[in-house]
């Protein structure tokens, strides 16, 4: 039978897995796994054609325990509830693993941006914010990029929001410097991917100088992943992106490829084999680095992936199924919550910038994002071991245990 995916059925199907090695109680369960708030709104835009389109907008904010809520907007055409549910769950974890004082939440439109103008994407956007922005807030909930979007909406967000409420930067961070957002804040994510990638690479005997990379997705996460890789001494052999793929077995020039893909918005057209994108994943490598959408490595191909190691740059991007396969023939899967971590992390680093009114040099930045990693992922290993348990279960572990304290010694019931 083919796999039936539901993104927040597998989601909590990963939170119970450790909240069972836990021995967590069903309430408390319950209390950890239901949404806080969720929204819905319709956003009605004039297209530049002159006809009116009616796009749905989401926002779940799934909890508040442990500080703010915070996670990213999507545009994409699959957003809906089960995505931005699963997501915003992710981002409970996530901050709770790499222990910054946020909570989770996810939104988005369901929307292809490809197919709109800037107008219309700034209209949406805008449009958005005034019909949801009553939920966020500077301590109550903060979005940040995600897929589909990137500083300039952050921008228009933060000025919309600013009209009706004041100046407030705070309340939207991967903004441009130039209106309060970090140094660093663009190559978060892609450098903890490599912090925790060289980290995982050495315990687990892959030496990652001339390691052999794959990766899908040369976005933000995945172009500045591939060129922090490079600069510790890895080969980047195959890339892809929504135009295709390409092989190069001796490793491309990822400053070149970086630059290209920057003026072109695509890697289309750059010097390299071209290969299928399912064979991509199921290539010959040390390392696999799935950096763009979800549910790529399912019950479909799981058994012919061929990398030693999964690092799961994107967000759920291995099914529960996938998962399983992957675990049972001994290939490492870095979950998403640790991989991935750096963005939110130097999300923090802004918003807290924002709140002090004081800038922080990139150094400090990166040298406290290197530390925050590093901890988590150090905190992962001795759990792996004192649990006897996969990473993905020991990391669930962790942030689990952070997020039912908080909820405990909070009350309220
Ligand atoms: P992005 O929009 O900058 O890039 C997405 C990339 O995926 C693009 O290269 C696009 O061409 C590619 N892509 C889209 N559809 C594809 C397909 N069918 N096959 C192959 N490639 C495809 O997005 P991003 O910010 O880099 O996010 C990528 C992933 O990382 C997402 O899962 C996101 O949730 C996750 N993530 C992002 C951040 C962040 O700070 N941006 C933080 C944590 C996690």
């Amino acid at each position: 039978m083919p796999e039936k995916i539901n993104n927040y059925e597998n989601t909590n199907r990963l939170f119970d897995k450790a909240a069972d090695a836990l021995d967590l109680d069903e309430e408390m369960r319950i209390l950890l796994k239901t949404p806080f708030r969720e929204v819905r709104v319709e956003v009605p835009i004039r297209m530049d054609d002159g006809h009116m389109e009616i796009f749905i907008g989401y926002r779940v904010q799934h909890s508040g325990a442990r500080g703010p809520m915070k996670g990213g907007l999507r545009y994409h055409p699959e957003v809906d509830f089960d995505e931005v549910r699963s997501l915003a769950s992710l981002m409970t974890w996530k901050t709770a693993l790499v222990n910054v004082p946020f909570g989770g939440a996810k939104g988005g439109i369901s929307c292809d941006p490809h197919q709109m103008s800037m107008r219309e994407q700034e209209s949406l956007t805008r449009k958005f914010i005034s019909r949801i922005g009553f939920c966020f807030g500077l301590h109550r909930d903060i979005p940040a990029p995600d897929v589909n979007t990137n500083a300039q909406i952050m921008a228009w967000i933060m000025d919309q929001y600013s009209a009706r409420y004041g100046y407030t930067p705070g309340i939207v961070t991967g903004k441009p410097i130039e209106l309060g957002g970090s140094q660093g804040r663009e190559a978060a994510t892609g450098r903890g991917v490599s912090i925790v990638t060289q980290a995982a690479a050495r315990d687990f005997d892959i030496d990652i100088k001339g390691a052999r990379i794959a990766l899908q997705g040369f976005g933000n996460v995945g172009s500045y992943t591939a060129l922090f890789l490079q600069e510790m001494g890895a080969k980047i052999i195959a890339v892809g992106d929504a135009s295709g793929s390409i092989f190069n077995g001796d490793g491309f020039d990822v400053p070149a490829l970086f630059d290209y893909s920057r003026q072109h918005r695509t890697i289309d057209g750059f010097d390299g084999e071209p290969i299928a994108s399912e064979a991509l994943i199921e290539l010959e490598c040390d390392i696999l680095i799935p950096a763009a959408l979800g549910n790529v490595i399912t019950q479909e191909n799981a058994e012919q992936v061929k990398a030693r190691m999964v690092v799961e740059a994107a967000n759920s991007p291995v099914t529960t199924i996938g998962d399983a396969i992957l675990n049972e023939r001994g290939i490492t899967v870095v979950p998403d919550i640790l991989a991935n971590a750096g963005g939110v992390t130097v999300s923090y680093f802004e918003w807290a910038q924002n709140i002090q009114e004081f800038a922080w040099e990139e150094e400090r930045i990166n040298t406290d994002l290197h530390r925050i990693m590093t901890r988590a992922y150090d905190e992962v290993r001795k759990t792996m071991k004192a649990r006897d348990v996969n990473m993905r279960t020991a990391a669930f572990i962790i942030a689990i245990q952070r997020v039912a304290a908080a909820e405990r010694i909070r009350g309220g019931l």
